[in-house]
């Protein structure tokens, strides 16, 4: 190093060392954190005062499931058991029978909560729209068993929330 860069390097630091003095000596940091604190003390509040408030949720919001049934009342599950093969949780468990018309139905339809990560791959590789996630989560389990939903379960939930169900498949159906 040559004696220019030193004395450089010298003068360089001198300056922060006289900066720093100033910046504690004024409490530059302080001062700085309290325009912070009052930007947002006179911002708009944007905390939501749950359960009295809620945010808006997607038309896509994925939820607890539900099974849909047609306007006929039969229901819209063919028992195809795609949902169960993509489902990455393996939290879907399905049985299957032919009926007396030659048509297939589930005989067992079951979903384990405790190991869905709601990723909506069920409801997407559905050809017929019958596993659905509803806008619904607010529910609980108190022990394990509370939250395995069985196919009657399930139904019921459709059968309860159908109207819901159709207006948000109606609203994503452009995009599927
Ligand atoms: S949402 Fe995902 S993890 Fe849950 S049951 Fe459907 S496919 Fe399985
Ligand atoms: S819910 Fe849909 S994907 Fe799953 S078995 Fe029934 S028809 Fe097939």
């Amino acid at each position: 190093m040559d004696a220019d860069s030193a004395v450089g390097l010298v003068d360089g630091k001198n300056m922060q060392m006289i900066k720093n003095f100033f910046k504690t000596f004024l409490l530059f940091e302080l001062i700085k954190g309290m325009a912070v604190t009052g930007r947002y003390f006179f911002a708009r509040k944007i905390t939501v005062q749950y359960p009295e408030e809620k945010t808006p949720q997607s038309f896509r919001f994925r939820g607890l499931h539900a099974q849909r049934r047609y306007a006929s009342g039969e229901e819209r599950c063919i028992g195809c058991k795609l949902c169960e093969a993509i489902c990455p949780a393996l939290a879907i468990k399905i049985e299957v029978a032919e009926r007396e018309d030659g048509t297939r139905r589930t005989t067992r339809y079951d979903i384990d909560l405790t190991k869905c990560i709601f990723c909506g791959f069920c409801e997407e590789s559905c050809p017929v729209d019958a596993i659905v996630e509803t806008r619904i989560f607010e529910y609980h389990g108190e022990k394990r068993g509370d939250l395995y939903y069985t196919k009657p379960m399930l139904l019921a939930l459709g059968g309860k929330y159908e109207e819901q169900i159709a207006k948000d498949r109606a609203a994503d159906a452009k995009y599927r």
